[in-house]
C-alpha cells in the first residue's frame, strides 16, 4: 500500500488531467492514474476515424504532460474497483493506492441502450482504440468493395449529435471527394452514408437555424437523413429502424449516447442520471467525505443552477474548479460552488461548413466564419503543441487539396 499521495485522480482525461496540472502548479503530491498512457483529445477522434488526421494529433502522452511537473506521478493501469470510504483505488495487478482526496475522472462509456446487436455490430467512437477500428474497418470495406463488382461500403451512422453529425459529414466526404481519387470509378455513386436518429431533428440542442444548415449540408454531401426513426436492432448487414425498414450497409457507427462505466457503477456512489454520479456544486459527492467527481463522470449543477451537459469545455474547468476547492481542503480554506463559463458550442459539417453559437447569449454562426472559429477553437484547445501542429498539417492538406495525409493499413481478409 501507497499512502504517500495527498490526492488520487483517476483518469487523464480533459477533467482529470486539468485537475492533477492545476494541482501540481501548487505542489500538491498527486498520483495520476490512467488505463492509457496518454490523453485522447475526443472532440477529433472522427478525424482519426476517417483517416483525415493521425492518432499523433489527438494523443499526447501524460509523462509528457507532467514532465516538468515533479509533485505529480503518473501511473498508466486500469482502475478495477474505487473505496469512496477509504478513499483507496485498486488496479488491475491487484496494488492498492489510498489518499486523503479522491477525484474519479474516468469519463463515460458507450450506452447501447440494450438495443439487441448494437455491442456485436457496431463501431462506437469514444477512444483512441475506437477510432483506428473503425478507421480500419472503413478503410477494408473500401479495399473490399473495390474488388468486388458492384461492392459496396456503406455506413449507417447511429446519433444525430454533433459527434453523429460531424462524423457522417466526414465520411461523405470521403466519398464524394477520395474515394473516386483513389478507388475504381463508379465505387463512389454506389456508396452511401446515412445517419439515423430517434429524434425529429438533428444537433438537437442547437437553433432551428443551425438545424436547417445543418441539414442541408449534410444532403448536399449525399448523406441520407433518417430522422424521428430509433434503431431496433443492429444487424451484421445494417440495422432495423422502428417501423421495419431495413438499411443495408457494411459499417454501422454508434454515436447514440453516452453512460458511466464499471467502476462507477460499482463504486457504491450515488448513480443519477446516464449512471453518473450526482455532486453538489462544489463537485463533491454528498455523504462522501473527500470524494470529487467530474467531467462525464458526473452529473454537475452549478452554483447558479444550470444542470450542465457533457463537454470538453464542462470536464476542463470542472478539473479547474475542483482543484481549487481540493487545496482548499487541503489548507483549511473554504470549498466554493462550481460556477460554469458557458462558451457555447459548435459542430463541423464537412470542408468549409459548420454552425457555432456562441457564448451564453448564443451568438449564431453558420457556414465558412463557423468553420474557421471551429478550426481556431479546437487548435487551441488541442493539449500539446506537436499535436496542434500535427493537426494543423493534415487539415491544411486534407482540406485544401483534398489528399488523405493518414493511409490506414486494412486488415486482410
Ligand atoms: C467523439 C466525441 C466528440 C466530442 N466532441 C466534443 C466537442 O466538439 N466539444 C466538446 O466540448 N466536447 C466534445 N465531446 C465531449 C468531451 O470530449 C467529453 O465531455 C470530455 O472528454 C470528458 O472529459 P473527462 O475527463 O470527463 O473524460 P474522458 O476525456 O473520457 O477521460 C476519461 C479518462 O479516464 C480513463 N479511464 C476510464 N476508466 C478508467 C479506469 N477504469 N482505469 C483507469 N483509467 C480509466 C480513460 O482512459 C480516459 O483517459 C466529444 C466526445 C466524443 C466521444
Amino acid at each position: 500500500m501507497d499512502d504517500t499521495y495527498q490526492v488520487i485522480v483517476v483518469g487523464g482525461g480533459f477533467a482529470g488531467m486539468t485537475a492533477a496540472e492545476q494541482l501540481g502548479r501548487k505542489g500538491v503530491r498527486v498520483l495520476l492514474i490512467d488505463a492509457n498512457n496518454y490523453h485522447q483529445f475526443q472532440p477529433l477522434l472522427y478525424q482519426v476515424a476517417a483517416s483525415q488526421i493521425g492518432v499523433s494529433a489527438v494523443a499526447r502522452p501524460l509523462r509528457s504532460v507532467f514532465r516538468s511537473t515533479k509533485s505529480v506521478r503518473v501511473l498508466t493501469a486500469e482502475v478495477t474497483a474505487i473505496d469512496s470510504a477509504t478513499r483507496t483505488v485498486t488496479t488491475i495487478d491487484g496494488s492498492q493506492y489510498q489518499s486523503k482526496i479522491l477525484v474519479v475522472a474516468a469519463g463515460a462509456v458507450p450506452n447501447f441502450f440494450n438495443t439487441p446487436g448494437a455491442e456485436e455490430h457496431a463501431y462506437p467512437l469514444y477512444s483512441v482504440a475506437d477510432a483506428t477500428r473503425l478507421s480500419t474497418a472503413l478503410t477494408t470495406a473500401l479495399d473490399r468493395a473495390d474488388r468486388a463488382k458492384a461492392g459496396r461500403a456503406d455506413v449507417v451512422v447511429v446519433g444525430g449529435g454533433p459527434t453523429g453529425v460531424e462524423t457522417a459529414g466526414a465520411l461523405a466526404e470521403n466519398i464524394k471527394y477520395l474515394v473516386p481519387k483513389y478507388f475504381s470509378s463508379g465505387l463512389a455513386a454506389r456508396c452511401r452514408v446515412h445517419l439515423v436518429d430517434m429524434l425529429p431533428n438533428v444537433l438537437m440542442p442547437f437553433s432551428a437555424k443551425s438545424q436547417a444548415y445543418t441539414r442541408d449540408r449534410l444532403i448536399k454531401l449525399g448523406v441520407q437523413l433518417h430522422m424521428g426513426q430509433g434503431v431496433t436492432e443492429v444487424r451484421a448487414d445494417g440495422v432495423t429502424l422502428a417501423d421495419g425498414t431495413i438499411i443495408p450497409a457494411q459499417i454501422v457507427v454508434w454515436a447514440g449516447g453516452l453512460k458511466a462505466g464499471k467502476i462507477i457503477a460499482d463504486s457504491g456512489l450515488p448513480q443519477g442520471k446516464g449512471g453518473r454520479i450526482d455532486v453538489l456544486p462544489d463537485l463533491t459527492v454528498p455523504g462522501a467525505e473527500g470524494v470529487y467527481v467530474l467531467g462525464d463522470a458526473a452529473n454537475i449543477t452549478d452554483a447558479t443552477g444550470a444542470k450542465l451537459p457533457q463537454l470538453g469545455s464542462v470536464a476542463e474547468q470542472s478539473g479547474k474548479w475542483a482543484a481549487r476547492n481540493i487545496h482548499a481542503d487541503l489548507t483549511g480554506g473554504t470549498r466554493q460552488p462550481f460556477f460554469y463559463w458557458d462558451k457555447g458550442y459548435m459542430a463541423m459539417v464537412g470542408r468549409g461548413a459548420a454552425v457555432a453559437e456562441l457564448g451564453r447569449k448564443r451568438i449564431q454562426l453558420q457556414g465558412p466564419l463557423a468553420f474557421l472559429s471551429w478550426l481556431g477553437v479546437h487548435l487551441a484547445l488541442l493539449p500539446g503543441t506537436q499535436q496542434k501542429v500535427r493537426a494543423l498539417s493534415s487539415w491544411l492538406t486534407g482540406y485544401v487539396i483534398h489528399s488523405p495525409s493518414h493511409v490506414v493499413v486494412g486488415r486482410p481478409d
